[in-house]
């Protein structure tokens, strides 16, 4: 695709590509069969994501913003509750904390993985604590074993934030299945992207049941709501582009891998990656730190080398969460102000990471990049 040195090296790249045909014909089925919502392709993908994810159940909802909040009303989390929430996560994490009524309580991160460090947690639990949500941050799984320990020393629940870590594992284990439930999303950048959805996976019938329950409306049955619900489900079309694209997802893991672990072994020493802990990281995004990273990030875009900040203001500086009184997180500030996401997705080729790596080096030999 960007084999010609003059093209951009975009951040992404969504338009469908090995995948392209069978996702058309998708499509093409479910306005055949003419039944667009909660319909046979959300009860199909739901039943192969649970596989694939290595839960018993799991349940369609709108997004995974709402996929975090119906999972916490669902394990009873409301009004009064506080939640302890890390600090560097996309802000939708603290979000759905206040959308399910409860309080979210930000802690500190690791400083290699930016993941949530455990003894920050550990220090944020108060008399009022109900939950953790721990975020598998850029692909990476959390130190779920800590945080479970944590959970279970005070009697909290734990709901795994996996919107950026579909079929990741931590020492094996799949991401999602440790706690009471995991919140993926389906949005177009996701490692599973749909046209934008999300989904709850739990080992729990029960919770599986309240979660169908609470996404219609609260119904338990026709017209009948038992409960204060919301609407949030998935629609059949989104379902049958995920069943298809969830078929590529493997592939397009391994290929992730092997771009991360390319860039790993050309970069140079000032451009410093996330340490990978775990083999079960699937590379949702590539953040390196660097102390001039401003100055990085103009030189790379001159260069035609697109990169993001994966997050540019962490939670407890957010003004959305300032009436919160939050504590003082320095790690994530720290990072804050260093991150720079490099491009890195399924239709990247090795030749790619190449003409990034080399745009960085002329960076450090402060040369500007024809
Ligand atoms: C994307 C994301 C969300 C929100 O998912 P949506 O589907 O966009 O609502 C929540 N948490 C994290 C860590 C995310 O990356």
């Amino acid at each position: 695709m960007s084999d010609g040195a003059s093209d951009r090296i975009p951040f992404l790249d969504l338009r469908p590509g090995p995948d392209a045909a069978d996702v058309r014909s998708a499509i093409h089925r479910v306005l055949a069969r003419g039944w667009f919502v909660l319909g046979p392709e959300v009860e199909e993908f739901e039943a192969e994501f649970a596989a694939a994810s290595g839960a018993k159940h799991a349940v369609g909802v709108g997004n995974g913003t709402d996929a975090c909040f119906l999972a916490l009303r669902a394990v009873g989390i409301g009004p009064g509750d506080e939640v302890i929430v890390p600090a560097m996560t996309a802000a939708f994490t603290g979000l759905a904390v206040l959308a399910a009524g409860a309080t979210p309580v930000f802690a500190d991160v690791d400083p290699e993985t930016l993941t949530l460090d455990p003894q920050a947690c550990e220090a944020a639990v108060s008399a009022r604590t109900r939950a953790i949500v721990p975020v598998h941050l850029y692909g990476q799984a959390a130190d779920v074993d800590a945080i479970t320990g944590i959970a279970a020393t005070h009697g909290l629940a734990v709901i795994e934030d996996c919107c950026q870590a579909h079929l990741a594992t931590a020492k094996g284990v799949p991401v999602g299945t440790q706690g009471a439930a995991g919140a993926f999303s389906f949005y177009p950048t996701k490692n599973l992207g749909g046209i934008g959805d999300g989904a709850v996976v739990t080992n729990d019938a029960a919770t599986a049941d309240r979660l169908r329950q609470l996404r219609n409306g609260g119904q338990t049955s026709r017209y009948l709501h038992a409960i204060a619900g919301v609407n949030s489900r998935l629609d059949e079309i989104q379902a049958a582009v995920l069943r298809v694209r969830l078929m590529f997802l493997r592939a397009f893991t391994a290929h992730r891998r092997a771009l991360a672990a390319f860039y790993r072994e050309l970069l140079p020493e000032s451009a410093v990656a996330i340490r990978e802990r775990d083999p079960g990281h699937v590379y949702h995004l590539f953040p390196i730190r660097s102390v001039r990273r401003e100055a990085l990030q103009t030189h790379l875009a001159r260069a035609g080398v697109d990169t993001l900040i994966h997050y540019p203001v962490p939670l407890q500086a957010q003004p959305a969460f300032a009436h919160l009184s939050p504590r003082e997180c320095p790690e994530a500030m720290r990072a804050a102000g260093e991150l720079l996401s490099l491009p890195l997705h399924p239709r990247m080729q090795t030749g790619d990471v190449l003409r990034v790596v080399e745009a960085i080096r002329a960076f450090e030999r402060g040369t500007i990049h024809a």
